[in-house]
């Protein structure tokens, strides 16, 4: 059974459950799930772990900028800044 993960979709209204992500199992044929089973806010379904290729490390901001990424840092609601 794959693993999938899942985090909410706004963490500011959900539980400190789903607000950090949470992995669940679930049979491929089940419809993906839509809402938290604590706050029944939102979540939205992250990459599958199963096909992600592992990552030895990751990557620090100097590295990610010197591979061309601009990293943004969330402030606040809505509110990015640029690092
Ligand atoms: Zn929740």
């Amino acid at each position: 059974m794959p693993i999938y993960e899942y985090i909410a979709a706004d963490p500011e209204k959900s539980c400190r459950i789903c607000s950090k992500g949470f992995e669940l199992m679930r049979p491929v044929d089940r419809a993906p799930l839509e809402i938290c089973y604590l706050c029944k806010n939102p979540v939205k379904k992250l990459v599958s772990r199963v096909n992600t290729p592992k990552l030895t490390k990751p990557l620090s901001v100097s590295e990610a900028k010197s591979k061309g990424f601009t990293i943004m840092k969330r402030r606040d609601k809505g509110v990015y800044e640029k690092l």
